[in-house]
């Protein structure tokens, strides 16, 4: 463990963090679902974390999560892809992940689908938006989202549960928030338009420098790592 880590305080404070932020919303802090996203670092910090009752975890790499999962399949945990999925290792990820995050093109959806019936897993997956349309940042337009939404209706092994964004970074926390606004609102926007609303139930935005004005826009899941790891 790197000095001066506290996995298990660092948790508490995020734990804290998110109970008071969800009561400003008059939200209920069950309703969010910390991924502590341990990318980059040591399976044994996992480890440590899962001691403390952590147990949902994201990685943004399919070979270093393939390893980090291998080396505590002793533990039951709940690992989440975040990072930009290539074809081709979608059938490794749909093998290994129970989240998968950053879905941005039906071809890559139905890839996942089928590899997902192949290796007789039930992958959740969640679209990856670009708001922001940043040339740096992978996801699927606005304008794309409702045909991701429609070829999810197909899906045999794969279940879409929501959207998921990555906004700009901020230069001030408050920064986030007109794009969680407008994630939250794209989805009220495709449910009116008649999406299903349980195929679109989770908004995964926020990280460590702005979860809370995310849980403050109705995220449902929080994707945090430095805070939680150093
Ligand atoms: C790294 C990463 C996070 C966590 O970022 P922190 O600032 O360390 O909390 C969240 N989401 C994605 C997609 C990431 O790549």
């Amino acid at each position: 463990m790197p000095p001066g880590a506290d996995v298990a305080g660092n948790i508490d404070s995020v734990r804290r963090r998110i109970a008071a932020a969800a009561q400003r919303a008059g939200r209920s802090p069950t309703d969010i679902r910390l991924v502590a996203v341990s990318k980059t670092f040591d399976a044994l910090l996992v480890r440590d974390a899962a001691s403390h009752g952590q147990l949902s975890f994201g990685e943004n790499r399919v070979q270093e999560g393939a390893a980090k999962i291998a080396a505590l399949s002793d533990l039951a945990l709940e690992w989440h892809l975040i990072g930009h999925l290539q074809s081709n290792k979608a059938a490794k990820a749909a093998a290994l992940f129970a989240w998968i995050e950053s879905v941005d093109s039906v071809e890559l959806l139905q890839r996942i689908d089928r590899a997902a019936v192949e290796a007789g897993t039930r992958p959740s997956v969640l679209i990856q938006v670009d708001l922001a349309r940043e040339v740096t940042k992978h996801g699927a337009t606005q304008d794309r989202v409702s045909d991701l939404v429609q070829a999810a209706a197909g899906l045999q092994a794969a279940t879409l549960r929501g959207l998921m964004t990555v906004p700009p970074i901020p230069e001030r926390t408050d920064d986030s928030r007109q794009w969680f606004q407008r994630l939250r609102q794209l989805r009220d926007d495709l449910v009116s338009a008649g999406a299903a609303a349980e195929s679109l139930r989770e908004l995964s935005m926020g990280m460590s420098h702005d979860f809370e004005v995310a849980i403050e826009e109705g995220a449902t899941i929080v994707r945090v790592g430095t805070a939680i790891f150093g």
